[in-house]
């Protein structure tokens, strides 16, 4: 059967207080009239028709929040899932069409319909307090198809579940909208202050021309369900708290009518419930009754503004814009019978999370990224930037490994491999870092010129500012020191560290790049500086051990191997200079009258020595080093009685030489001349020699006063020394 319910103008939305409240308040009051003989209709009538019964309050605020469409409305494209006829009366002013045509387009993109949907909206002088009305043009129960009987059903819908169109003279639903409200007509949901957002509105109207409404009605005191004693589908799924049915209360007892008030009605509709995120859907019921938005709405305070599902809350503020039915409404839509289209993969939103910072062994980064999507594939893999995850539950989160640092944006695009049309790609989500490829090591260092090479083994040019230098507790960025900023691979630079505390009796001096442990390390002269612990932790260097020679320190290694080449092992000194640092005097010997000298030991002690087998001269002898040091030698000198002066030069280098001053005195002289033929006694055999030369001019053993003659002068000191010994 067939019932007309009212004529347009009768379902009030009131607004008091800036705050709106939607709602069938005047459906309500038909119904109870028409079903329910026993109660005071007309005077029930008269006192909940107008606004001022409503009794509700809020505070009059703008909510400055935005809801945006479904995921799955694209504006854009012409295919839409349910047929909508919208009509406009002929004074709707063009400005505020477009808007409602969103809205039924949001709709049509949201439900299923076979039969359209026939609507007009219409502007019109309403209350002051009302913002637009809409409700079905009828509701029927029974008809052929229907699915559940004995329930009343929103004509839209009953066309639907019968394939055909019930009543094709008339229409499914009237929008009629005050044209006394500040509007806002945009369709981007940047409602201002002050004003209604006219596409929600909409949304919320049509869902109650489609069938979001129940029967309910309170008098003050009892409650009331059904239209003409059959309630309608959408009673069939509203609960109390212990999931009894609200069908299971009899129309116009206090009972109901305490349930009706009882803030404890909920939604028992599987999809309605499936599609909340916290047990069942909670509908609104206050505790004193509200006409037209008790009941037949979600409960404001649990789904507050903002929310997904607030659309068809009672509550509206001004700058509040809210573009989708939301999961929970259109759930309960589809457990009343409405079809949904079927829910498309959708991949919604790709954000970027953590990104870590440039590695420089690799000149790599990984970035991690947030993936929200729905319907996805149950098979097959998540694809981002052709690296392929697999599927968990959205929203899911993936890390892009060994990035390459190159400082650039990049851009994102993700599909499902079973799937590739299901993809979203946007543009320059994310930076990568600076490339950090240069890979800097020490290869020489000079504490007394205060300069540091250093060589970048790395594969790409870098950026030396990424670099510091530690020695003596102080740093300084290597880019600071240099002339350019970037080092081509393989390319060394010196740089001049002014600032260099002295360290050139002993120190040390680490290199590092803010990432990891140190990068490089070198100490000398002296063990324990405050680089060592570290260095020693991180493998770049044996604790106490330094370098022995002087600057420039060199790393002979090879700056490239792998493992790489650390430590004292790969670093050379410049060799002290060959010096005589010291001389010890040994034993002498007596005078050795034959030649009138004497041997002498030596011990000499060298810094760096020549390798043995060079030539030495000390004194007047060439003698060969024998590479023990110290270096013992015994010397034969003549016995002069003097202080003696050693003189030690190393033959092929001459700069290696020492003087040791008087080191020791010579014995006294023990030669005996006269003995001319060395038989140790002054006899007649030593006159007939000495006679033999007399006269001599050159080279004369009888030249006793060493005046190149033999003379008279020698002939007596000849006789002086005849007849004694010689020792
Ligand atoms: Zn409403």
């Amino acid at each position: 059967m067939r019932s007309i319910l009212l004529t347009i103008g009768m379902m009030a939305s009131i607004m008091i207080h800036g705050q709106q409240v939607f709602g069938p308040a005047a459906l309500q009051d038909m119904m109870a009239q028409n079903h329910d003989p026993s109660s005071d209709s007309s005077c029930h009538q008269s006192h909940c028709f107008t606004a001022g019964c409503q009794g509700l309050h809020g505070t009059n605020v703008d909510g400055n929040s935005q809801v945006g469409t479904p995921s799955w409305y694209d504006a854009t494209s012409g295919v839409r899932s349910a047929i909508f006829v919208l009509d406009f009366a002929e004074d709707f002013p063009s400005e505020a069409q477009p808007a409602v045509q969103y809205a039924v387009d949001i709709w049509a993109s949201s439900i299923e319909s076979v039969i359209p949907i026939r609507m007009t909206a219409v502007w019109d002088s309403l209350s002051p307090s009302i913002l637009a009305q809409a409700s079905p043009l009828e509701v029927i129960h029974d008809f052929p198809g229907a699915p559940v009987a004995n329930c009343q059903y929103a004509i839209a819908l009953a066309n639907q579940l019968a394939g055909e169109d019930l009543n094709p003279d008339a229409q499914d639903m009237i929008l009629k909208f005050s044209d006394q409200v500040t509007w806002y007509h945009g369709l981007d949901g940047q409602t201002p202050s002050g004003a209604y957002d006219m596409v929600t509105v909409a949304l919320h109207e049509m869902a109650h021309g489609l069938g979001y409404l129940g029967s309910a009605n309170h008098n003050g005191n009892s409650g009331f369900m059904g239209f003409q004693g059959v309630p309608f589908i959408y009673d069939q799924f509203v609960e109390l708290s212990d999931q009894s049915s609200i069908l299971e209360f009899v129309s116009g007892t206090v009972s109901l009518g305490n349930v009706l008030e009882s803030d404890a009605l909920y939604w028992g509709g599987d999809q309605g419930v499936a599609a909340n995120l916290v047990g069942r859907p909670r509908l609104f019921a206050p505790a004193t009754w509200a006409p037209g938005a008790s009941y037949s709405h979600l409960r404001e305070s649990s789904y507050i503004i903002g929310n997904i599902n607030s659309l068809m809350t009672p509550f509206l503020s001004m700058s509040e814009s809210i573009h989708t039915p939301g999961p929970v409404s259109l759930g309960m839509m589809q457990d009343m019978g409405w079809t949904l289209p079927p829910t498309l993969c959708n991949i919604t939103m790709v954000e970027p999370l953590v990104q870590s910072s440039c590695n420089p062994a690799s000149n790599s980064y990984t970035q991690q990224l947030r993936v929200t999507y729905e319907n996805a594939p149950s098979n097959g893999t998540l694809v981002v930037n052709g690296v392929s995850f697999a599927i968990t539950s959205s929203p899911q989160t993936v890390s892009l490994v060994g990035l390459p640092s190159n400082g650039q944006l990049v851009d994102v695009e993700v599909y499902f491999s079973e799937n590739p049309a299901c993809s979203y790609t946007v543009a320059e989500l994310f930076e990568a870092p600076a490339p950090c490829c240069l890979v800097l090591r020490m290869v020489e260092v000079n504490p007394q010129a205060q300069t540091i090479t250093l060589i970048n083994v790395g594969s790409c040019e870098g950026e030396l500012s990424g670099y510091t230098l530690k020695s003596e507790g102080q740093t300084v960025n290597v880019g600071s020191l240099a002339e350019g900023a970037l080092l081509a691979p393989g390319e060394t630079t010196t740089v001049s560290w002014p600032g260099w505390p002295d360290n050139v009796e002993g120190g040390d001096l680490t290199l590092y790049d803010g990432f990891g442990s140190y990068d490089d390390y070198v100490q000398w002269l002296t063990p324990g500086n405050s680089g060592e612990f570290l260095a020693n932790i991180y493998g770049l260097w044996e604790t106490g051990g330094f370098l022995d020679g002087l600057p420039p320190y060199t790393y002979i290694g090879d700056p490239t191997a792998n493992p790489a080449e650390h430590g004292l092992t790969f670093w050379e000194a410049v060799p002290y200079p060959c010096a005589f640092l010291g001389m010890e005097v040994g034993a002498t010997s007596e005078c050795n009258a034959q030649d009138d000298d004497f041997t002498q030991e030596f011990t000499f002690t060298l810094q760096s020595p020549p390798a043995s087998g060079t030539s030495i001269m000390v004194q007047d002898s060439v003698l060969t080093f024998d590479g023990n040091n110290p270096w013992s030698i015994l010397l034969t000198l003549p016995a002069t009685g003097s202080p003696v002066d050693v003189v030690a030069t190393v033959v092929d280098d001459p700069a290696c030489t020492a003087t040791f001053s008087a080191a020791m005195v010579a014995p006294e002289s023990c030669a005996c001349p006269t003995d001319l033929d060395g038989g140790g006694y002054v006899d007649v055999n030593d006159l007939l020699l000495f006679l033999g030369d007399y006269g001599c001019l050159s080279g004369c053993n009888a030249d006793f006063d060493g005046d190149d003659i033999v003379n008279v002068n020698d002939l007596l000191i000849f006789l002086g020394a005849y007849g004694s010994f010689c020792n």
